[in-house]
């Protein structure tokens, strides 16, 4: 394992506790291309303004306005007494020897919230492809019985500045040291599938996509921007509405009964109707889409969800939905009530859904070494701290019935 590195120079932009925020001041670091030129329309500029000043700040990864050449003194200067650029404190940060990279973001003002972000780079010996997780909640309030981020509860939405932020911080760890000139956009694909559930912080999330796709700022296509859902059944039309990105959806289960159990979401929209909305998502927007198969997540739980009957169930479930299968071997946590699935078992599984036709891979379990792997952000101490609480409680409730039954 690579040494820890300090958290120092990547935060160079991030929010420092001993130096409050001047909070009048606007953050355009969250603020999408249309905010932004009516911001600068306000002022009295003209709209062209936004994609220069975007492009200082997303794709050369500047925060000083003196920096901005191409803009006038006097602007620079009404920029800076107006507005800045924070990116979230970065509280600690691990590169892995697999090339992996992990950051903790503090996020809010000193309210302690921790967040996780996670770079995964292609296994194909060039590298180009570098993945980020990106956490869009501050724990998650569905539940989801296999997830760290669940039993950690619900703790705060995140902001567009702090969705973004995640990717700015994750770019500016390789221009470090390159002059301004030939600085590039590392990062290639981004998914939603850190912390929390992103179709329950909606806007924010669009907000901070839609700079992904933007020239002016990351430039990246609509397929490798993805959306990983539980299952908010409106939202996800609400989604295929708003913005076209590649829609994942956490299936883990291939009938309801089993589901109810797994990912507590599915009582209120069980998978008819869960299969439904991904058709329909599918449907948006015709042959011009870049929606042309959604992406089915399924943690391989051990002796939960991964029998032959399961992968049976999921052919028949999937039949008429364009999809590509992705099998997760579950991460497991402290005090976690499943196993991993067998080597052997997973690959059982995959050969029953690839004979039928379908595109069927194994998530490689990376960055193991730092704790990284997706689906396992969680903040450890946010994490004890909880179910030291629900443990109190549960104990108490249990004193409380004996001493009303014995009296
Ligand atoms: N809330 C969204 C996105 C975040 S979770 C969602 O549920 O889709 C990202 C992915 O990690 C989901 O597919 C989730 O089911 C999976 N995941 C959660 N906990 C996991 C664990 N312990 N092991 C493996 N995958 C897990
Ligand atoms: Fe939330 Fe996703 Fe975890 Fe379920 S799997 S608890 S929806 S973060």
């Amino acid at each position: 394992m690579n040494s820890a590195t300090s958290a120092s120079a990547t935060a160079s932009a991030s929010r420092s506790h001993a130096q409050p925020a001047s909070v009048e001041k606007v953050n355009l670091l969250g603020m999408t291309r249309q905010a932004l030129e009516q911001f600068f329309e306000q002022m009295g500029e003209r709209k062209f303004r936004a994609g220069q000043v975007m492009k200082w700040i997303h794709q050369y990864g500047v925060t000083d306005f003196e920096q901005m050449s191409n803009i006038s003194g006097k602007l620079r200067s009404q920029l800076a007494e107006k507005c800045e650029i924070i990116a979230p404190e970065v509280v600690h940060r691990h590169y892995s020897k697999d090339g992996t990279r992990k950051w903790v973001f503090r996020v809010g003002d000193g309210d302690g919230s921790l967040v996780e972000t996670v770079l995964i780079p292609a296994d194909d010996k060039t590298g180009a492809r570098k993945t980020l997780c990106i956490s869009s909640q501050v724990g998650c309030a569905l539940d989801c019985s296999f997830c760290s981020t669940g039993k950690q509860g619900f703790q705060r939405d995140l902001t567009p500045a702090e969705i973004i932020g995640q990717l700015w911080v994750a770019n500016q760890s390789y221009m470090e040291d390159v002059p301004i000139a030939e600085r590039t956009r590392s990062v290639t694909n981004v998914v939603m599938m850190g912390m929390g559930e992103p179709l329950l912080n909606f806007e924010p999330v669009v907000a901070a996509m839609s700079l992904m796709l933007d020239d002016f700022a990351y430039g990246m296509s609509k397929r490798r921007v993805t959306l990983s859902t539980s299952g908010v059944v409106p939202m996800i039309d609400k989604l295929a509405e708003t913005i076209d990105v590649a829609l994942a959806i956490s299936l883990h289960a291939p009938n309801d009964a089993l589901r109810d159990e797994l990912v507590p979401i599915n009582k209120k929209y069980p998978l008819e109707q869960l299969i439904a909305a991904a058709q329909r998502y599918l449907a948006k927007n015709g042959s011009d889409s870049q929606r042309k198969h959604v992406t089915i997540e399924y943690v391989m739980l051990d002796g939960v969800n991964d029998q032959a009957e399961h992968a049976q169930q999921l052919l028949k479930l999937l039949k008429n939905l364009p999809s590509k299968i992705n099998l997760i071997p579950f991460n497991p946590f402290p005090h976690a009530p499943y196993g991993r699935s067998s080597r052997n078992r997973i690959m059982a599984f995959q050969k029953t859904l690839s004979d039928a036709g379908f595109v069927c891979t194994i998530r490689q379990t990376r960055g193991d070494d730092i704790d990284a792997a997706c689906g396992q952000l969680v903040g450890q101490v946010a994490d004890r701290t909880r179910r030291a609480e629900r443990w109190k409680k549960k104990v108490a409730d249990q004193h409380s019935e004996i001493l009303r039954t014995q009296g």
